[in-house]
């Protein structure tokens, strides 16, 4: 591992740091008209960074063990998201668009309501999973590194906005919300670090966590993003980013096999 790896894997991670923010950095009008097309992007890029650059080198550097890993880590999620009844993303989204068109400091989300304790945990457990696979990612090749970190960071805006909406709702100030939300999108720096220490002493390491992030990656696009695409009106916005989030993916792989650019 050179240090330019680590470099890129430590900016990709701060880039998705600064994607904590997005709620309080976007305007709510902004919001309320692009929300919709975010989502359906983020679904587009994760999608495309799943089989065309994740499983594949998760394929390649430890075997068919990878579809066992990634098949694990879907329904792993799956399970979790019905036994713990976790927030989605694109329901958070929603909820976010929605709490926009009325008054300020009402819930509307449904269900019960997350406490921010819980809710912050939950997304430090799974920025340590995203950093984990940035890290992996770009220790494999430097396009599977930008695919996957712009899948991370591209899906982490939708969900920030809404987690940032579910702390003001719960009373949170401002300040604290965006402190919070930046500081646990940090702890993505523990799962890169993990990986980039421990592929030194456990080589199969970065193939099983691209095996890992591709199931979950699949997972949030497919299960909790993609359904969005069918909902609401502005139908062309949407698939309009979710074909932009494909050919932006699809783009580095043709750019890498095709052109012989190495990111
Ligand atoms: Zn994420």
């Amino acid at each position: 591992m050179d240090s330019q790896t680590v470099l890129l894997v430590f900016i990709a991670v701060g880039l998705d740091g600064l994607a904590g923010l997005a709620g309080g950095a976007l305007s709510e009008r902004w919001l309320r008209r692009h929300l919709p097309a975010l989502v359906a992007f983020a679904a587009g890029t994760l999608l495309a960074a799943v089989f065309l650059e994740v499983l594949p080198e998760a394929v390649e550097a430890i075997g068919d063990t990878a579809f066992q890993w990634a098949l694990g880590s879907f329904v792993t999620l799956a399970l979790l998201e019905w036994a713990l009844g976790h927030h989605h993303p694109a329901d958070t989204a929603a909820g976010q668009a929605h709490a926009h068109g009325h008054a300020h400091g009402h819930t509307h989300t449904h269900g019960a309501p997350t406490l921010p304790a819980a809710l912050l945990a939950s997304d430090a457990l799974h920025n340590v999973g995203d950093g984990a696979a940035v890290a992996a990612a770009f220790l494999v090749s430097p396009n599977a590194g930008f695919a996957t970190a712009l899948a991370v960071i591209v899906h982490e805006l939708p969900q920030e906005v809404g987690d940032y909406a579910l702390l003001r709702a719960a009373g949170w100030s401002r300040a604290r919300s965006l402190v919070a939300l930046g500081g646990v999108q940090l702890t993505a720096m523990v799962g890169a670090a993990a990986v980039l220490l421990g592929t030194r002493h456990l080589p199969s390491l970065q193939g099983t966590v691209l095996a890992i992030a591709a199931g979950s990656f699949l997972y949030i696009g497919a299960v909790d993003l993609l359904p969005e695409l069918r909902r609401g009106p502005d139908s062309r916005q949407r698939v309009g980013g979710f074909l932009c989030g494909l050919l932006l993916i699809a783009g580095l792989y043709f750019a890498e096999r095709v052109l012989g650019v190495h990111g």
